[in-house]
């Protein structure tokens, strides 16, 4: 089925059938990264931070990023210098996109409901925000001062008390964060900046340290995204820490039939596997001459794209492929199979189709919405579930920073009125006491009554 005669991507032909769920998830391509993998590299660091805190920290730094920043908070003049320096162009860019993403999430938020059971019986579901959350902004390969944006604005605007940003040391600023990740920081008032990435700084979020004497607290929540290890740090440390989603190296996958512009297509599929040599990209289309035309066009962009070799490297990886199917019913059931964190739909009456897309991170309706459009400036969150985590999980959103906390009020009566039940649901359950702390506040109640 796959034929690697194309120059750029794979290609797999799925004409002349119509495959099942199970059928489709082994064949249509996926990342071959290895979270299993990462985790025996990012445990003994997470243990080593759990044990011996700052010192470890910068330790792993100066081990991965190649140099330990001067203090693991870094100092607000360093913050506010950084935030005086931006360019002002990228500082207009970078208002515009928090302006959008606050209009946004702003309407996100959620009210409580409460309701009346019975007379004298209430359940309310209030909304809480945590009450520290670790926000973690990438910055290996390439420095993310968009997903600054794209973790504060939902964190406050869902009310959180308490924010503290954390990603890499550079060698090139002085082993603090990229200069404007901390001009992100300060324009949107987060004064508590951590200079330290990956694992580590996941491990630092779950278990806080101690430096100079001064203690830096955990928090409850991890959010954001980041590579393998920052992925696998997530899920080991889940449970001592909340987290959002696996929001792990990026994947696009167009829906396009004859109508699509290839250079759009093209572009697009180029511009996310810029993220990473593990980013993932995919086609899924009923027309073999835009199959080819994209062939040809991603041959040309990624000779001339500023990152060829990571490029090149995402598209030729197992994780990437031109899918050929019979038509947009069929390509429907390859990308609702393949649940890919952001998907194009690149079709005639492209709105039609894309609102039968059951499980997607994100969705790019039609020609003038690029997932890059997402990735800066729509409002839409960036931060979204990878590795087809998309079938059962949401991007960052207010929601994200909350939890549901179900407030019970019931009187006498209301109790009286019910509580035969509860003594025999109980009295079923071979769980006696449940029943016996009803009858110890209303002893007349009959079970079953
Ligand atoms: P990063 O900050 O995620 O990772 C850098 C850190 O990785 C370093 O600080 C270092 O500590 C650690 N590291 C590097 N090599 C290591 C090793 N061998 N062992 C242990 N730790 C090691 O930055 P990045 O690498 O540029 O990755 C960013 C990722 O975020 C990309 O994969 C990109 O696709 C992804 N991303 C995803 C989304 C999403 O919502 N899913 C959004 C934006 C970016």
């Amino acid at each position: 089925m796959t034929d690697s005669t194309s120059r750029v991507i794979a290609r797999l032909d799925l004409r002349g059938s119509r495959p099942g769920l199970r059928e489709l998830r082994a064949a249509v391509p996926r990342a071959e990264f290895d979270v299993e993998a990462a985790l025996g590299a990012v445990r003994p660091v997470v243990e080593d931070v759990r044990d011996r805190g700052a010192a470890a920290l910068l330790e792993a730094s100066e081990r991965f990023d190649g140099v330990a920043p001067p203090s693991l908070r870094v100092p607000a003049d360093v913050v506010a210098a950084a935030a005086d320096s931006l360019d002002p162009a990228v500082r207009a860019a970078l208002e515009e996109s928090i302006r959008r993403a606050r209009v946004v999430h702003r309407d996100q938020r959620r009210t409580d409901t409460s309701t009346r059971v019975v007379d004298g019986g209430t359940v309310t579901e209030r909304w809480v925000p945590v009450d520290r959350v670790g926000l973690y902004v990438p910055g290996g390969r390439a420095v993310y001062p968009s997903s600054v944006v794209m973790n504060v604005v939902p964190a406050q605007e869902a009310g959180v008390p308490s924010l503290v940003v954390a990603s890499p040391p550079q060698r090139d600023n002085g082993g603090w964060p990229h200069p404007t990740i901390l001009a992100a920081c300060a324009l949107l008032g987060v004064d508590e900046v951590w200079a330290v990435g990956g694992a580590q700084a996941v491990a630092a979020f779950a278990y806080g340290f101690e430096e100079d004497g001064v203690v830096r607290e955990p928090a409850s929540l991890v959010t954001g995204p980041g590579n393998v290890y920052v992925t696998a740090a997530k899920r080991m440390l889940m449970g001592v820490i909340g987290i959002d989603s696996e929001a792990g190296p990026t994947e696009i996958a167009v829906l396009a039939d004859d109508t699509a512009d290839a250079e759009h297509v093209a572009s697009d599929l180029v511009s996310q596997a810029e993220h990473d040599p593990l980013a993932a990209a995919v086609l899924v289309t009923d027309s073999p001459a835009l199959a080819d035309a994209v062939d040809e066009a991603l041959a040309r962009r990624v000779a001339a794209t500023k990152h060829t070799e990571r490029v090149a490297e995402a598209l030729s990886g197992r994780q990437s492929a031109i899918v050929l199917v019979d038509d947009v019913e069929v390509g429907l059931d390859v990308v609702n199979a393949y649940a890919a964190e952001h998907l194009e739909i690149q079709t005639a009456d492209a709105a039609a189709v894309a609102a039968r897309v059951r499980n997607a991170g994100a969705v790019f309706v039609g020609p003038f919405a690029p997932v890059s459009l997402g990735d800066y400036c729509a409002g839409s969150n960036h931060v979204l579930p990878t590795g087809g985590c998309a079938c059962h999980s949401s991007g960052l959103s207010v929601q994200s920073f909350l939890r549901g906390i179900h407030v019970v009020e019931y009187d006498e009566a209301a109790l009286r009125d019910v509580g035969g039940h509860v003594v025999t649901l109980a009295r079923a359950e071979d769980l006696p006491a449940h029943g016996e702390a009803v009858l110890a506040r209303v002893p007349d109640v009959e079970p079953g009554a």
